[in-house]
């Protein structure tokens, strides 16, 4: 057995990762292959967990050869690598390598210009993430999102009465722009696409532009290679509407701030209504500049939260029925009970149980819901977990014993996994810092500095972001 097996996979990936450099471009690192999760290294199989069905895809039928290349470059001639979907995986994307130097940023048209790929060919920029159409076309709008299939609960019902305002009265300066935030799968994209559906509904030649932050960074930074800026600025600045997603992803990225903040103006100044979104309130977006933060708060901000039960309940029950589907009110209320956080689990739960109960001929009803989401549910609500199982988990992956962790030992491989274990008690239990503390033998402060420096960590490393999903998705038993 090769020596490589045994080292934790979070290594393992790192050397993946760090192969790439110089043989795919960064961007499309950070894009497509950075936010996969190593989960498992089956005999030479390194198993790569993707968020949405997309990215698989992608990197499959795209990166395949080139990243199978690397893989074995960067663990052996035998190595190959698999690519399974979870949607636990949802990876933040940031920089998987070293910070760029602002000042550096796409400086000069040549300097902009991404290395060569050594074999294959890939694109500059990578395509929008989603099965969305181009970015430049109105029809952008997911047909889906609209008001009508928007359940309203008190979780989120100053967004969308924000929301519908902004629809009936774009560009009135007291709500321009919109800024809404709030965590994963809450319904902010669906939220500003209903607006921007209304409003063309409204008024057909209002042009109407929805965007990911992430692909107005790659769409300017083409425009500059290209030399190409003028119809980049004609493009935006003759926006009605401007839906502008996930703007966290502005992140470090001067230059396309600098732009950003032009358009913006340009577009206020119009009288151009703008919507932004994001998954913290402008002033927590770190590395955001601070005219632009200021710009933002400028109109309305409006938060979403995670919904309620009631409101989990109606949002099962609207899909169901636009799905054709009955589902028997004591199945909504033990999926409602138990995938509490994000609405995009809540619904992908009912369509795995009505995927399942039509293949296997089965009732939905609850012997199925336990059966076709036993697993999908245990995480959650189901299955307690207890620091004894994230002790457990922790001491497998780093090969240390349970005594070493809970003794006084200090050296640098018994305690980072002790921090480890520690910042994993604190996430997904609902221990005190004190409890967490007697459990390792600790004061509580030792606790919360452990926290704090594996927190920032995972902010900062993506070897570390790695592996703390790979060992939740392990520990939640997913
Ligand atoms: P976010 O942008 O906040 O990550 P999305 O807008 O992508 O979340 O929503 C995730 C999924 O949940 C989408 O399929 C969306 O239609 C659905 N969804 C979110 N909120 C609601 C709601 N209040 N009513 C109905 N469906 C919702
Ligand atoms: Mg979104």
């Amino acid at each position: 057995m090769s020596e490589e097996l045994n080292r934790p996979l979070a290594q393992l990936w790192q050397k993946v990762l760090e192969k790439t450099d110089g043989i795919i471009h960064e961007d499309v690192v950070n894009t497509w292959i950075a936010p996969c999760v190593p989960v498992a290294c089956e005999g030479h199989e390194l198993v790569l967990a993707v968020d949405v069905a997309a990215r698989k895809q992608y990197i499959e039928t795209r990166l395949g050869a080139l990243l199978g290349d690397i893989v074995q470059q960067a663990l052996g001639a035998d190595y190959t690598f698999s690519v399974v979907i979870d949607p636990a995986a949802a990876a933040p994307k940031k920089p998987a390598k070293k910070e760029k130097d602002p000042a550096a940023e796409y400086g000069t048209a040549e300097s902009i210009d991404p290395p060569a790929p050594t074999q294959g060919s890939l694109p500059l920029t990578p395509p929008a993430e989603t099965n969305a159409p181009a970015p430049d076309d109105a029809s952008t709008l997911n047909p889906k999102y609209t008001f009508e299939a928007f359940v309203m609960g008190r979780s989120n019902q100053f967004s969308y009465s924000m929301a519908k305002a902004v629809a009936d009265a774009p560009g009135l300066p007291s709500h321009n722009p919109l800024f809404i935030y709030g965590g994963v799968g809450l319904g902010k994209t669906h939220l500003m696409h209903a607006v921007g559906h209304k409003i063309l509904a409204d008024h057909p030649e209002k042009r109407v532009l929805y965007i990911a932050s992430t692909d107005f960074t790659n769409e300017f930074i083409r425009s500059i290679r290209e030399k190409n800026m003028d119809a980049f600025r004609e493009k935006y600045y003759h926006i009605d509407v401007l839906l502008i997603d996930d703007i966290q992803f502005f992140t470090g990225q001067e230059q396309t701030q600098t732009e950003f903040f032009q358009t913006f103006n340009k577009l206020r100044d119009n009288g151009s209504q703008i919507i932004l979104t994001s998954d913290r309130q402008p002033q927590d977006v770190k590395g955001l500049e601070d005219r632009l933060i200021s710009r933002f708060a400028g109109g309305v901000v409006v938060d979403i939260q995670p919904p309620e039960f009631e409101t989990r309940v109606a949002i099962l029950q609207k899909k169901a029925q636009s799905e054709d589907v009955d589902i028997p009110g004591d199945v909504v209320t033990y999926i409602a009970s138990r995938v509490d956080s994000n609405i995009r689990e809540l619904e992908g739960a009912l369509t795995r149980l009505i995927k399942y109960a039509s293949m296997m001929g089965v009732p939905i009803d609850e012997t199925t819901c336990v059966a076709a989401l036993g697993n999908y549910l245990r995480g959650e609500k189901g299955r307690r977990i207890t620091m004894e199982m994230i002790e457990r988990i922790v001491c497998t992956h780093f090969k240390v014993t349970s005594e070493d962790i809970r003794s006084t030992k200090r050296s640098n491989d018994i305690a980072y996994p002790r921090q480890i274990a520690m910042y994993l008690c604190h996430e997904l239990t609902d221990v005190s810092w004190p409890t967490i503390g007697g459990f390792f033998n600790r004061d509580h402060s030792t606790v919360i500095h452990a926290h704090k420096k594996i927190q920032n960590q995972t902010s900062e490393d993506a070897a570390t972001d790695a592996l703390i999903k790979s060992l939740s998705i392990q520990i939640k038993g997913i």
